[in-house]
């Protein structure tokens, strides 16, 4: 669940879902709204948002026919955008976010109509008015690296694990030589995974994710960030868990992810990012080491009797 609220903290809100289409949004409207260079926007499904406090306190305005821009009347805060030609999502101002909503922003729009004292100075895409193909994410976003393999799936979204998705990523970890003998598929699922869910969901250093194609959740990891003394004090991220579907193997899905965790490790201010396989995945420990990871500690395990 994501939490937002406004200046005044007159207003809040809930998201149970994740926001997802993060642009910058440059046009002459939104920077005027916002008294800024750009809007930083998402989408949101309507039924995922709920006001938790101050719902009198929101006004709107009509910025176009259709497009109801709402504020805060206290504030005077940038919240939702309501939209009648498509009243199941509503705009998002990020700014008012009070978490990490995990997905980043993905380009700019209405480059046209930009600030002349503004400077982009990402390598995000630009678009010099509304985006001409679907916004997702780009096959190779802001670090730069080139699209050229020809292996390059096709545009991936990536997004914290949602409770409805449990089901799903169980079938993945089960769905697999080693999984198969440890996991239960059990209808209805077995309490134990929602339990789990819930911990990692609530545990702002934990973040489940999954990876989705053409509509279709077809990957998953866990992602721990974990602070530590040694290295002169440091953050360092643990990934677990991961699986891709089975069916999509081989494609450079796996390679997508990865690039994508290691980013986000960055972005978590940390400098290490670790890793352990069972010895029995040698393709696994190919991947793994051709993405530049080094096997160079034992991993060791301990297995302790389940309380019951
Ligand atoms: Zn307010
Ligand atoms: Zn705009």
């Amino acid at each position: 669940m994501l939490r937002g609220s406004c200046l005044c903290q007159g207003v809040a809100f809930e998201i149970d879902g994740s926001v997802i289409d993060l642009l910058y949004c440059h046009c002459s409207m939104c920077r005027k709204a916002h008294g800024s260079a750009f809007r930083a926007r998402g989408k949101v499904r309507t039924s995922e948002f709920r006001w938790v406090r101050g719902e009198a306190l929101v006004r709107y305005y009509d910025s176009s026919p259709g497009q109801h821009r709402s504020f805060c009347a206290v504030c005077g805060s940038n919240l939702v955008t309501r939209f009648d030609d498509n009243p199941r999502v509503l705009g998002l101002a990020l700014g008012v976010l009070d978490d990490d909503p995990v997905n980043r922003p993905i380009c700019h729009v209405h480059v046209g109509s930009k600030a002349p004292w503004h400077e982009i100075t990402d390598t995000l895409p630009r678009f010099q008015d509304a985006p001409t193909r679907p916004v997702a994410p780009a096959p190779h976003d802001a670090d730069g690296r080139d699209g050229s393999d020809p292996a390059t799936p096709g545009p991936a979204l990536f997004r914290r694990a949602l409770r409805d998705d449990v089901a799903t990523i169980v079938r993945l970890l089960a769905d697999d030589t080693l999984g198969s003998q440890r996991e239960s598929l059990a209808d209805p699922l077995p309490r134990a995974y929602l339990d789990a869910f819930e911990a990692i969901d609530r545990d702002p250093n934990n973040e489940l994710i999954v990876m989705q194609h053409e509509g279709e959740i077809i990957g998953v990891l866990q992602m721990t960030y974990i602070p530590y003394l040694t290295h002169q004090g440091s953050w360092r991220a643990l990934v677990e868990g991961v699986r891709i579907d089975q069916r999509f193997r081989g494609a450079g899905h796996g390679r997508r992810l990865f690039e994508w965790v290691i980013r986000r490790a960055e972005q978590r201010g940390c400098t290490l990012l670790q890793l352990t396989s069972d010895k029995r995945r040698t393709d696994a420990i190919r991947f793994y080491e051709s993405l530049g990871f080094v096997a160079s500690h034992e991993g060791f395990k301990l297995k302790l009797p389940r309380a019951c």
